[in-house]
């Protein structure tokens, strides 16, 4: 659907030409959404109504996050949000993993595709753990060359050109279906 949402208080009709429907108020002049979404008109019965959009889900404790590392920062790094216990989320939403020893540890690298657990929301931001032996780096690639890398003790090591680095591999690493992973 190309057409944009109505937010809350804006004009979708005025009095004369449609009758207030689901998700509307009628200020006196105009008929107004109340919500923010689709405006639909039945033209029919002259009744102008909204069809809500649903509102983004956001993870709550507990909940397993499959995402991409967007960002690595000291002592933690941001996730942009994939999946919410195994359903794909569109929100755009990131969440923070705190990561306490990253500094001497690389835990994971930009792009690197990574479950995590919700701990908490915290002053707006989302904040995950990595620390449990099913979470961590799902799919990575070699630093180096960007070939395929095998697991290797706490280390990735590429099969084209050898290069071996540290990651937090999940114990599920290796498994590509890692979308049905986090459902059950
Ligand atoms: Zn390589």
């Amino acid at each position: 659907m190309s057409q944009k949402p109505a937010l809350p208080g804006d004009k979708v009709a005025i009095i004369e030409e449609f009758e207030t429907g689901p998700n509307t108020f009628d200020d006196g002049q105009s008929i107004r959404s109340s919500v923010v979404g689709i405006t639909e008109f039945d033209k029919a019965n002259r009744i102008a109504k909204i069809t809500e959009l649903k509102k983004p889900a956001v993870p709550k404790a507990g909940d397993i996050i499959i995402g991409n590392v967007s960002a690595l920062m000291n002592n933690m790094f941001a996730i942009n949000i994939l999946y919410i216990n195994g359903k794909a989320n569109h929100s755009g939403l990131e969440c923070i993993c705190q990561a306490k020893g990253a500094k001497k540890r690389i835990l994971a690298r930009v792009s690197d595709i990574i479950m995590i657990k919700m701990i908490c929301l915290l002053n707006g931001v989302m904040h995950a753990t990595i620390s449990e032996p099913e979470l961590g780096v799902l799919f990575t690639q070699c630093n180096k060359c960007g070939g395929k890398v095998v697991a290797l003790g706490g280390n990735v090591k590429c099969i084209d050109c050898g290069y071996i680095e540290e990651r937090k591999l999940s114990t599920k690493f290796g498994n590509s279906d890692f979308i049905k992973l986090s459902s059950n």
